[in-house]
């Protein structure tokens, strides 16, 4: 006899940040909403490994999605934060240009930001040294509107209003394959003991993160000739102990020379003074170990701007995978949002490419993504 398969309007693949934002906000307009996340928990893959910081939009090219989506979530995400009691702290941030032939790139920031309609304070050297005395820079721009906030009870915010409205998140359940159905898609899955399920789905949101490219391959998407491969790139973190300076400000960044924002400082909302991400190019996209000697390069990037800070002072806490488009050497790739009938995929919204400023962005994705599916 055939299995009967299982139904529902939306299947969202993956219980982060972003799958679940949208399980809520889809939820909350009446769809009938089923998750499936392989692991036995939520929130466990890159959504629990970042900085945790509700970002002003600074970076990003005006128009983008990156820009747009950031500014808009970081307001919807202090809001919800107010609302459901997370734990958040609209803190500001710095960044500073430790000297003079930095200044260009400070400004262009501040070009850019504003073009995106981000407010931005300018500080000379001694404004920046009276605001936080610990801190060494000849100039600096200051957003006010940046902040840190609960990862985990944002993450739980979001699946609790899901379920309220009556979505299903159903855990150690492996998305495995994807076919055409009748008007949508059939779901196949696995859990932990290999045994296998299909659930049949008028929409499917892959918002598998770090494995979204596989997801949206099992669609029959050429994954290679759209662009749409991952190059996972890994951010490790130290956690400075009680010895070493310790700015005023919470946020401290450097001007950005490479692929990521720079080894920054965070006072997350326990007290703790943590250093990184750096940015590394990966091949294994699940190994999250951190070589102890990088101290050395952490401690010379962070006394830059934090005079004193030695490589005694840091000991490894924990890394993150960026899920970047934007493989080395390559421009700017803004996330992707997309309904893939164009790909001979119709009913699969792809959410690909959704690196930082996510965790901020996720409410103003999901957003999106209810534009998408009519
Ligand atoms: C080092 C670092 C620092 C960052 N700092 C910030 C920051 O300060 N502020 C900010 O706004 N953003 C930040 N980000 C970005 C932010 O963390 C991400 O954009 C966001 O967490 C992405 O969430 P997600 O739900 O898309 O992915 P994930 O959290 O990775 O969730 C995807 C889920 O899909 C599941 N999954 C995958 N494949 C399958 C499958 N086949 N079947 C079922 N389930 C599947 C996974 O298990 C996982 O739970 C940072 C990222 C990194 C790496």
């Amino acid at each position: 006899m055939i299995a009967p398969v299982l139904e529902s309007e939306v299947i969202v693949i993956g219980a982060g940040v972003v799958g679940l934002a949208v399980a809520a906000e889809l939820a909350r307009g009446g769809r009938e909403v089923t998750v499936l996340e392989r692991e036995g928990g939520i929130g466990r893959g890159t959504s629990s490994r970042n900085s945790g910081v509700m970002h002003g939009g600074l970076y990003y090219p005006p128009k983008s999605l990156k820009a747009a989506t950031c500014v808009e979530g970081r307001e919807l995400s202090y809001a919800r934060a107010s609302k459901w009691g997370v734990a958040h702290r609209k803190t500001g941030k710095l960044i500073v240009a430790v000297s003079e032939d930095e200044v260009p790139s400070l400004e262009a920031i501040a070009r850019r930001a504003g073009e995106a309609g981000v407010h931005l304070e300018h500080l000379d050297g001694a404004q920046l040294r009276k605001r936080d005395p610990a801190l060494s820079g000849v100039a600096a721009l200051y957003s006010p509107e940046s902040g840190i906030i609960d990862v985990h009870g944002l993450i739980e915010s979001y699946r609790a209003e899901a379920r309220q409205h009556g979505a299903e998140v159903v855990l150690h359940t492996r998305v495995v394959g994807i076919d055409p159905a009748n008007d949508g898609l059939v779901v196949a899955t696995e859990n932990d003991r290999g045994e296998g399920e299909e659930l049949r789905g008028r929409w499917v949101i892959n918002a598998a993160g770090l494995d979204a490219d596989h997801v949206a391959a099992l669609a029959g998407l050429d994954i290679d000739a759209l662009g749409y491969r991952l190059a996972p790139s890994k951010g490790d973190y130290f956690v400075l102990s009680s010895e070493a300076p310790r700015p005023r400000t919470a946020l401290v960044y450097p001007v950005p020379a490479g692929p990521g924002l720079g080894v920054h400082l965070t006072i997350d909302l326990g007290g703790r003074c943590v250093a990184g991400p750096d940015a590394t190019f990966v091949e294994d996209r699940g190994s999250y170990g951190i070589d102890e000697n990088k101290a050395v390069a952490f401690a010379e990037a962070v006394a830059r701007y934090l005079p004193g800070v030695r490589r005694e002072h840091l000991t490894p806490d924990y890394a993150g995978i960026r899920p970047r488009l934007a493989g080395p050497g390559m421009p700017f790739r803004d996330f992707v949002i997309e309904e893939a009938t164009p790909h001979g995929a119709p009913g699969l919204v792809n959410l690909l490419g959704i690196e930082s400023p996510g965790l901020t962005a996720a409410p103003a994705i999901a957003m999106r993504v209810a534009a998408l599916i009519l």
